[in-house]
């Protein structure tokens, strides 16, 4: 069973933009904000290391207060903690996930407890995506459900959701795969992807018009429709990373 409902807008997102995630070339995916690992467990899924086709449960109550069409889901049992009741099977690629808060452990994620916006951060979460089968490191993509608590107070609130905006900018400025050249273009490998999210607040798209538009092919609005309507929260989904000329 999914840690977390935020499980479900990542399911809805994937299944309405082009399943994404579920690409084969998908080899290296950072979870940003990921406590208590529901977006985690998602993309464990979807890499191939939790089998999610459970005979003995499904969550079909709480998907069709979603308006889902799930099915089964992954876990078999409905102990959250007990990880090693997960029915695991040999994925692909590297997941890092990372939280202030800790992570019980999920089949085939690197969980990291730290402070993203610490300047050291993006260094070692790199050292972890730096693996045989990708030496250099790079990410297709990067996923951020990230949020300081709200304090209420609606500047302090926008400061931190564009503070953790442009952190994330910039990791994905050092990390996240490039389009391959036009010579290269007919094996399909496109620049990577980005989903963020965000409080909605003017600021906020001029970091989007800045910052996302002109280094992506395409930024598109979300607002899943799992996510509570009145919540000032959205997403960006970003897609073909160009790569910044600097
Ligand atoms: N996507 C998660 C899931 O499916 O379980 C839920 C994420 S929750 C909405 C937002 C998370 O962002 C919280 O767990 C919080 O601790 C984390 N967070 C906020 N600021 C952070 C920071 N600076 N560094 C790391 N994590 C942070």
């Amino acid at each position: 069973v999914y840690r977390s409902r935020s499980a479900f807008k990542l399911l809805e997102l994937n299944a309405a933009w082009g399943s994404f995630l579920s690409r084969k070339d998908v080899r290296a995916v950072v979870d940003l904000g990921a406590a208590p690992g529901g977006w985690s467990q998602v993309v464990s899924e979807k890499l191939g290391w939790i089998d999610s086709a459970t005979p003995d449960w499904d969550d079909s109550d709480v998907a069709s207060e979603y308006g889902l069409q799930l099915g089964r889901v992954p876990g078999p049992e409905r102990n959250l903690d007990a990880s090693s009741s997960w029915r695991t099977k040999q994925g692909r690629g590297v997941i890092v996930s990372v939280d202030l808060l800790p992570i019980t452990p999920i089949p085939g994620v690197h969980a990291m407890q730290m402070d993203f916006l610490d300047p050291q951060a993006g260094a070692a979460i790199k050292a972890v995506l730096s693996t045989p089968e990708n030496p250099s490191g790079v990410v297709d993509i990067i996923l951020s459900d990230m949020a300081a608590n709200f304090s209420g107070y609606k500047t302090r609130d926008v400061e931190s959701s564009l503070d953790i905006c442009h952190s994330i900018f910039n990791f994905a400025k050092d990390n996240l795969r490039v389009q391959d050249s036009p010579q290269e273009a007919t094996k399909r490998r496109r620049g990577g992807t980005l989903l963020l999210k965000h409080f909605t607040h003017p600021l906020l798209q001029e970091f989007r018009k800045h910052f996302l538009e002109p280094n992506f092919h395409n930024v598109h609005y979300i607002k899943p429709t799992s996510s509570r309507t009145e919540s000032a929260e959205g997403y960006w989904l970003c897609r073909g990373w160009k790569g910044v000329k600097s």
